[in-house]
């Protein structure tokens, strides 16, 4: 689905990623955990294509067609949702209002129709009943006043709709509370399929608790040092980063 070869990027003319290779298959979850300015937060926004970024060097291919001409909207056209694309309050649009718009905008992109209303009033039901989301929610005004676990129940009722190919998780540093924790695992988990990927970015293991990769990759330093199963997750909760760059250096 993913296959990412030697990609450097920078901003603001300093190089930050330093040759990653990375290549994510249907039905895998696979994370990314780095310590504080590894650059993980700069891979989610290249793949994603966010134009502050510079690709220096390296291909990002998708579905067998290299992203690199492609703006951001056109790759989420294409099934790739980066979660926090969204973080703006719109206030007076409905989070139903707000999902139509974004389903039709999708739909137009690969040649479709709208959605005829009935089949999304079905389609928001069907979702929101899976996420345990309530009525009076989908007519909140987008983000308005929501709170922090509001505001990720949103986007995983947005990454639900949408039914991406490839969802990138990045959760920030600002981490969640136990909640949102709650809400986006599960969501996650009851959104998987043999069809589709996950890419989790974290700093911290616990989220990894609940949403268990496959595949945990480190970034250091913008470059994937360490590739392992999920037990490698644990060791890196036990004994922090450090002895891997030792590993490197030796
Ligand atoms: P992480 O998500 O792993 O914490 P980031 O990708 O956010 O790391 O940042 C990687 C490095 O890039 C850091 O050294 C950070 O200071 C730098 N960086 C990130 N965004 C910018 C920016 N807009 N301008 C300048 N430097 C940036
Ligand atoms: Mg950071
Ligand atoms: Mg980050």
């Amino acid at each position: 689905m993913l296959k990412i070869k030697n990609l450097h990027a920078s901003i603001e003319g300093k190089e930050i990623l330093k040759g990653i290779d990375l290549e994510i298959n249907p039905g895998e979850v696979h994370a990314i955990m780095g310590p504080n300015g590894s650059g993980k937060s700069t891979l989610s926004s290249v793949i994603a294509g966010r134009e502050e970024y510079e690709m220096t060097d390296g291909e990002i291919i998708f579905e067998n067609e290299d992203l690199a001409e492609l703006d951001p909207e056109e790759r989420a056209h294409k099934g790739i949702f980066l979660s926090f694309q969204y973080p703006v309050e719109i206030p007076g649009v409905s989070v139903t209002n707000f999902m139509k718009t974004a389903i039709n905008a999708h739909r137009k992109a690969n040649g479709l129709d709208d959605m005829p209303a009935n089949e999304m009033l079905k389609l928001i039901r069907e979702k929101s009943e899976l996420l345990e989301i309530d009525r009076k929610f989908l007519s909140r005004s987008l983000n308005e006043g929501f709170s922090g676990g509001e505001k990720k129940r949103n986007e995983i009722f947005q990454m639900a709709m949408l039914e991406p190919k490839l969802s990138i998780l990045d959760e920030t540093d600002s981490g969640l509370d136990i909640d949102a924790l709650r809400i986006v695992s599960n969501g996650v988990n009851k959104l998987r399929t043999e069809n589709n990927a996950v890419l989790v970015i974290t700093h911290y293991q616990r989220l990894l608790n609940y949403i268990v990769p496959d595949v945990v990759h480190v970034l250091i330093d913008g470059k994937i040092v360490k590739t392992g199963g999920k037990e490698l997750a644990y060791e890196l909760e036990e004994r922090g980063y450090d002895w891997i760059k030792q590993e490197k250096a030796v």
